[in-house]
């Protein structure tokens, strides 16, 4: 765990103008400062301009929800991973669960969107997670290995560098319901086994993996307490500055 560094990051999804988002970096910065932590928001395309200009200078990352595999043509309303580094955004979020489940993203789309930001030069937080009755049908461990499996193919070792793996239970996004500390640091240390049977142990000791699933400010130090939680990937609790802050300093 020591060789690995902690990195909280927000996902917004689809909340905030962009007056709302300024007030929010706003509020965020000073209470981040100095975060042990790596700082990252994912924020709604229509807020990256926004944010990228309010954090310049800070130790606050920016990061997009979500990119296409292709560098440009007729794909009506999507957004490439080279429009995202040419304003400067550095981080992806890629294969969240609201995509996998509203929006039609399978793990061979993923592949490709994770291939794509990798070849813009992207950093990528890459999903992965069960839904409850996979859970209960006791096949969580092997869901989440063939999601990273499949989502990692064609990267090298190399490449891993910039791939974050968050683990997210369907059930647990959004719902309040938080894994427990140990379903958390049991799947993630899963994932992390996976990924040095694809590579190596330094590949896999090497890889941040978070939790994600209804972190909040009161459960964020527990988890974060974990052999094998790096960080997570925060949903409802990013869009308050002090909630979000607290967890940034449970992992500090
Ligand atoms: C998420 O959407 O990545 C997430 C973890 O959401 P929440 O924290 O709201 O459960």
């Amino acid at each position: 765990k020591a060789l690995r560094k902690a990195v909280i990051a927000g996902n917004w999804k689809m909340n905030k103008t962009r007056p709302e988002a300024k007030a929010l970096i706003e509020d965020l910065k000073p209470l981040v400062a100095n975060a042990a932590c790596d700082v990252v928001i994912c924020v709604p395309y229509t807020n990256l301009e926004t944010a990228l200009d309010l954090t310049k200078g800070t130790n606050i990352k920016v990061g997009a929800e979500n990119c296409h595999w292709a560098a440009s043509g007729a794909f009506t309303a999507e957004i490439s991973a080279g429009m995202l580094t040419e304003m400067g955004v550095e981080y992806v979020i890629i294969g969240h669960s609201e995509r996998r489940q509203y929006f039609g993203e399978t793990d061979v789309t993923v592949n490709k969107r994770v291939r794509a930001a990798l070849d813009a030069g992207m950093k990528v937080i890459l999903c992965v997670g069960e839904l409850l009755e996979q859970r209960e049908q006791g096949i969580t461990e092997e869901i989440c290995g063939l999601q990273t499996k499949i989502a990692l193919q064609g990267v090298t070792k190399e490449e891993l560098k910039n791939i974050i793996i968050a683990y997210e239970p369907v059930w647990a996004i959004g719902t309040g319901k938080t894994a427990t500390s140990d379903q958390a640091n049991e799947v993630n240390g899963t994932i992390r086994s996976v990924v040095e049977k694809l590579y190596d142990k330094a590949a896999a000791d090497a890889l941040t993996v978070q939790y994600g699933g209804s972190m909040n400010a009161a459960n964020a130090e527990e988890l974060l307490g974990k052999e094998h939680v790096d960080g997570g990937l925060i949903g409802g609790a990013s869009l308050k500055a002090p909630d979000f802050a607290a967890i940034v300093a449970a992992a500090s």
